[in-house]
């Protein structure tokens, strides 16, 4: 397995107040990592910690195999990380304005090819491509994240509760737009409360209290009984839960 970011003893917070007390992270290439946990957690801090957003206090950051731990969010993105925040586009500027805007880093040349394949992949965005973000629906406001996040060419795009605030019919646009960019080899790591997302996932991490908790393949969390009542609500055996993370 070919380790595409790894973090040791990472530590972070905001003032006073610690959130990373030490997070053990390891994420192979082309892996699709669902980290789960509840509110508070600390999944939005270690993904802001992972892209630079907030500081380190402690432990190492390697990404190909290069420290990164002090390196400003730019240089991370030129190394080939992506962010996808919860918000994940600014609403009064068009779909193509977003686009070019998650394109910044990138040449112009490759700016261009990469916007044309993204309106491959995403048709509607194509027809609404002179519209306001803000006047797209949720889940293909989503869809431009991801497609913002693309236009990039991150070699591991990182997404904050890409599920949030979406009807049930949205969450699947989303997972099966998700579905594309893992079969094109894309290494992705989704923190989600959602548990729908296991089904795009080769490895999930739980958080709790700011360090991870488990790690494993998703029948792995399904065959353990605290992690199953945890995170399905469910206290029956695995057998009886067969298909339940529909
Ligand atoms: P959620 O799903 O609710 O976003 P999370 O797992 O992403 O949860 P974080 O947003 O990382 O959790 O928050 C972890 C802790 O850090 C919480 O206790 C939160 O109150 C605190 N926190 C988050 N942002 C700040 C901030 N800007 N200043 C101070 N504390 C913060």
């Amino acid at each position: 397995m070919t380790c595409l970011l790894e973090t040791t003893d990472l530590r972070s917070g905001y003032g006073a107040i610690q959130v990373l007390w030490g997070v053990d992270l390891a994420i192979a290439a082309h892996a699709t990592v669902v980290l789960l946990g509840p509110n508070g957690a600390g999944k939005t801090t270690l993904l802001k910690c992972l892209m630079g957003l907030l500081p380190a206090r402690a432990g190492v950051i390697r990404f190909r195999g290069q420290d990164i731990t002090r390196l400003t969010p730019r240089a991370r993105i030129r190394a080939g990380l992506g962010y996808m925040s919860e918000l994940a586009v600014f609403p009064d500027l068009t779909v193509e304005e977003n686009l070019d805007l998650g394109a910044l880093f990138v040449d112009r040349h490759t700016a261009r090819r990469r916007r044309g394949e993204l309106y491959t992949l995403f048709p509607v965005l194509t027809e609404k491509r002179r519209q306001a973000a803000g006047g797209l629906s949720g889940g293909q406001r989503k869809m431009l994240g991801v497609a913002k996040a693309l236009a990039g060419e991150p070699r591991l795009l990182l997404m904050d509760e890409p599920s949030a605030g979406l009807s049930p019919l949205m969450v699947a646009t989303v997972l099966a737009s998700l579905a594309q960019c893992r079969a094109s080899g894309l290494t992705l790591l989704i923190a989600e409360q959602n548990v729908k997302f296991l089904e795009l996932g080769d490895t999930v991490f739980t958080m709790e209290g700011g360090r991870i908790a488990f790690g494993g393949t998703p029948a792995a969390i399904q065959a353990d009984d605290g992690l199953r009542r945890a995170y399905f609500g469910l206290g029956m055996s695995p057998r009886s839960t067969e298909g339940g993370l529909a």
